[in-house]
């Protein structure tokens, strides 16, 4: 029995595709065990059925007909309980479903064995026999060592697309996939991929005669040239939807389209006898090669923006001309790659979603959806995008999932909730003069998220009170140097200026991690607990002088400024920290400068910071929570890594237990305490906040009115009372 089982095993591993694997499994075991019929039954993911995808004994058109609900039939029994089902004759079993089709009538004997992998049922093995007698312990091993064999196949064919494909063949056709949250709302569209349609991978070597060499470099200039209308075209294009800084992007991309380096090594390359095309695949892949090996993931996304600029240079060396497509009905970009020039293509008023099979949060384009107030997924490593062309998908950017060719429920689902959202969204609009406050008329201030200049008009629109997270890195990022003093000192101006009196709370630059800038690459191993935010400031005095200076210098409208500090793990940070504001107040002074000494607060996300409270609060003037960092360094738990997303908890009792802690001692010195991580914007988690004490929250202005709905609809008491923590 274990040769024939290791025989089998080997026989699986050798298939050619899972069809092919399936096949193998139910011949090969029935004729080991000796039984009259073994079945294989997959989950469809999205109907949550079993469907019968391979079978020896029963009607073979039964394959793809027959599906069973969690719990219908024994089956779905199997699927249900997640453990084996052995007995002796399954018509006498209660949960027992006759169906017609497999032919099935005559079998009694019935084992079914789950198909797990990493706890979750893919599927479910069966064997029958007309016989009405149990299986031996030896058939249930069997079986049970061949479940957790095809399970490993099965995972492998679902992240190959090859198990979507094989569902397809049977009728299973649509599927839901999950990625991250870029920017949340929920759409259905039409997905549309934009994939540029030149292919630098496929391009060939072509070697070319001296005489050619001029025709195909004046050829490359010609397309270069084109390139650089185009992305001219784009930018005009975008002017009013996106703001300067986003804007500017398209001067970059056009700076290094006339670099040195892509036009020398091109050009020399042609000289040197390879054809244009050939000539600016090798140029591109070198540029590649060197962006991808970089650990970090802001500049790898650099790497995303050279290879559409190659793509783009080809497809006019291909005389192929690109034109904006035609559409007149609800989109949703989808792309491996989706880059700002791609999402300028499409007309925007018939942008409702944006699914990227890379990138995070933290990419340009999910920013930019974010101002958009569009939902975007991002970093769908495994999406199948030949598939989703054409079709019909629904972007639910809450939980980063999209459902591609949804069911009739999965659809009226969604457009329930976009109906909801809608009629929130006008409820809602009526709260923005309302105050935030609770039914006992306890006010809780809610401030925005912002790093973008383009947020500054709908974050006012919301009614919020203040800014409580100017993240400053956001318009560093838009660069491609360190911006000087004066630079900087206009962004900040303009955020002042708009929202005073309002308070706004700039946040020193919080780079490293997984932000870095393009031009001040940090590769390290873990880049989490390396160099980051305070701890690439206090090394570098000279980048914290310049942007303190800056934001200092424009603190001119009603002293609405508030200077908040990141990453602070140790008293000796703050102290050292306070000493460069300090010296860079005194500098503009005796400058003849008449500013005000800023409010200086510290942002709590480092656990070693929480046992610190005493001492920091008594040397700062407020505190910000930043529930985002402190859940992941709590939790040992990467904010950004799918593996572990369902251990990412902020409402984790150790989480909350340290914001209390936060509060509690924060109170005891009168500094009040905020949070301005992704929690404080749901609503649930805001009300827990609140409960905990919380004395402001700051969030992304398209959660504030939510959670000012939540705030006005109970009394502090009972939100005390409800979420209290003991
Ligand atoms: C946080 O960590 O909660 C936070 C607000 O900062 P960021 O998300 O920018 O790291
Ligand atoms: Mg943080």
């Amino acid at each position: 029995m274990f040769d024939s089982l290791r025989q089998i095993i080997q026989d699986v591993n050798d298939a050619s595709d899972l069809k092919q694997a399936l096949n193998i499994i139910v011949q090969r075991t029935r004729e080991v065990m000796r039984v009259d019929a073994v079945s294989v039954y997959f989950r469809d993911e999205n109907t949550n059925q079993l469907v019968l995808m391979a079978t020896n004994g029963l009607n073979q058109p039964a394959i793809g007909k027959i599906r069973f609900d969690q719990g219908q039939g024994l089956v779905g029994l199997v699927l249900d309980r997640a453990e084996p089902l052995n007995i002796k004759d399954a018509h006498e079993h209660p949960n027992y479903h006759f169906v017609s089709e497999t032919g099935e009538i005559s079998f009694h004997g019935f084992l079914g064995v789950p198909i797990i992998q990493n706890r979750h049922v893919l599927g479910v093995l069966v064997a029958r026999r007309t016989e009405k007698r149990r299986f031996s312990a030896s058939g249930e091993t069997l079986l049970l060592t061949l479940a957790a064999q095809l399970a490993g196949a099965i995972s492998y064919a679902a992240k190959m697309g090859e198990l979507n494909s094989l569902l397809d063949g049977v009728g299973g056709n649509s599927f839901n996939m999950k990625g991250l949250s870029g920017s949340s709302g929920v759409a259905i569209g039409e997905a549309v991929i934009v994939f540029p349609p030149a292919n630098l991978d496929a391009v060939p070597d072509n070697t070319i005669l001296e005489d050619e060499v001029g025709e195909q470099v004046n050829a490359f200039f010609e397309a270069v040239n084109k390139v650089e209308n185009e992305f001219k075209e784009l930018s005009l294009r975008m002017e009013g939807a996106i703001s300067k800084e986003e804007l500017a992007l398209f001067d970059v991309y056009a700076l290094m389209l006339k670099s040195d380096s892509l036009i020398d090594a091109t050009v020399n390359r042609i000289n040197a006898g390879q054809w244009a095309q050939g000539s600016l695949r090798e140029t591109i892949a070198e540029h590649v090669k060197q962006f991808d090996a970089m650990e970090d993931a802001y500049l790898r996304e650099r790497a995303v923006d050279i290879k559409d600029l190659g793509r783009r240079i080809l497809m006019h060396l291909q005389a192929q001309q690109t034109s904006t497509q035609e559409i007149s009905r609800p989109v949703v970009l989808v792309g491996e790659e989706v880059t700002v020039s791609q999402l300028a293509e499409v007309p925007l008023q018939h942008l409702v979603a944006i699914v990227s099979t890379r990138g995070s949060s933290l990419s340009h384009v999910a920013i930019l959806s974010h101002a958009l107030g569009i939902p975007a997924v991002m970093g769908l490593d495994n999406l199948p995008v030949n598939r989703i062309k054409g079709q019909q998908v629904v972007v639910d950017g809450y939980s980063g999932e999209i459902y591609v060719k949804p069911s009739q429920t999965i659809l009226d689902e969604f457009h329930r909730l976009i109906r909801e959202e809608k009629a929130l969204d006008a409820e809602l609009k009526e709260l923005i003069d309302e105050p935030s406050e609770t039914l006992d008329g306890v006010h809780i201030p809610l401030h925005v998220n912002t790093g973008l200049l383009s947020d500054i008009s709908p974050s006012l629109q919301s009614g919020a009170e203040g800014v409580g997270l100017y993240r400053t890195e956001i318009p560093f990022l838009m660069c491609d140097g360190f911006p000087g003093e004066d630079e900087q000192a206009q962004t900040y101006q303009q955020v002042l200026q708009c929202f005073s009196p309002r308070p706004v709370i700039f946040r020193t630059l919080d780079i490293g991690g997984d932000k870095a800038l393009p031009y001040f690459p940090v590769v390290e191993d873990n880049p989490f607990l390396g160099w980051r935010g305070i701890r690439i400031m206090l090394d570098h005095p000279e980048i914290f002088l310049t942007q303190i200076r800056a934001i200092l210098k424009v603190n001119i409208y009603d002293n609405n400024l508030r200077l908040m500090l990141p990453m602070i793990s140790d008293v000796g940070e703050v102290d050292e920290a306070i000493g460069l504001i300090r010296k860079a107040y005194k500098e503009l002074t005796d400058e003849g400068m008449d500013i005000p000494y800023p409010v200086i607060g510290l942002m709590i996300e480092v656990p070693s910071a929480v046992y610190q409270m005493d001492a920091l609060a008594r040397r700062v003037d407020f505190f910000s929570v930043g529930s985002n960092d402190l859940t992941q360094y709590l939790l040992a738990v990467d904010r950004n890594n799918k593996q572990v997303a369902e251990l990412y908890n902020c409402l984790h009792p150790s989480v909350l237990k340290s914001i209390q802690q936060v509060v509690n001692i924060a109170h005891k010195y009168n500094k009040p305490v905020s949070v301005c991580g992704e929690m404080a914007g749901d609503p649930a988690s805001a009300l827990v906040l609140v409960g905990l004490g919380v004395d402001s929250l700051s969030m992304s202005v398209g959660s504030l009115l939510r959670v000012k709905l939540a705030i006005r609809s109970f009394t502090q008491k009972q939100i005390t009372s409800l979420f209290m923590y003991h």
